[in-house]
């Protein structure tokens, strides 16, 4: 068997006869490589796509070759975050909430053009135009599904973002307190509270608020 690719440092000369046996690296490798060999994707799904996410945990596909058997129902234990399927509004407070519950690092994989970008259903009155508008996405997977061989790539595109890390420059490991993202409010549209004082600036010039009040006038006649 060959040293183990992911783990080698290049730079460092292997005797020939060692080279099956002995690897040099670092910490950074070694904790990178772990990690990224057992992410363990949230257990839930939104909709059609989510059922391609099953099939792809299933039998055939079988994503546990690569670390990702335990799917975990609890954000607390989960590594990756798998948005499967249409975010409507309704929903996507829940999906925040979650993603806040997921402890450090965690992982965004936006799954199908439902969940990247609102799909079928962007323009329709209940559905976010893309997950990322809310929460930090790492890889997109695109397609209306994805075929279980489209998420697989994706999760190995994520594991060699995981690779790539340095624990330094991530923010993982800061000391600073964790920002959480505001948890949208639902009301007659999503509202980010990230946006209140935009929100309020537009909603306030003079010329909306006198359009308001003369539709409101053409009402009460
Ligand atoms: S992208 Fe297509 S398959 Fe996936 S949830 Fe949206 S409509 Fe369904």
């Amino acid at each position: 068997m060959e040293a183990n690719q992911d783990l080698y440092k290049p730079g460092y000369e292997i005797p020939e006869e060692l080279r099956q046996q002995v690897t040099i690296t670092t910490l950074e490798r070694i904790y990178n490589w772990g990690r990224s060999n057992s992410m363990w994707p949230m257990m839930f799904g939104l909709a059609c796509c989510a059922i391609e996410m099953i099939c792809t945990a299933a039998s055939r596909y079988d994503f546990s070759r690569f670390g990702m058997e335990v799917m975990r129902p609890s954000p607390r234990q989960a590594d990756v975050m798998i948005v499967a399927g249409t975010v409507t509004k309704k929903m996507l407070p829940q999906i925040v909430r979650l993603y806040n519950q997921m402890s450090l690092p965690k992982y965004v994989l936006a799954m199908g053009a439902c969940a990247c970008g609102g799909g079928p259903f962007k323009e329709g009155y209940n559905v976010v135009p893309g997950i990322d508008t809310y929460i930090p996405v790492d890889v997109y997977v695109t397609g209306c599904p994805p075929t279980p061989q489209g998420l697989l790539n994706g999760l190995l595109t994520l594991q060699k973002k995981i690779k790539m890390e340095q624990m330094k420059e991530t923010g993982w490991y800061s000391k600073e307190p964790v920002v959480e993202v505001p948890i949208p409010i639902l009301g007659p549209d999503v509202y980010d509270p990230r946006k209140s004082d935009l929100i309020y600036t537009e909603t306030h010039k003079p010329e909306v608020l006198s359009t308001e009040e003369s539709t409101m006038e053409g009402e009460s006649k």
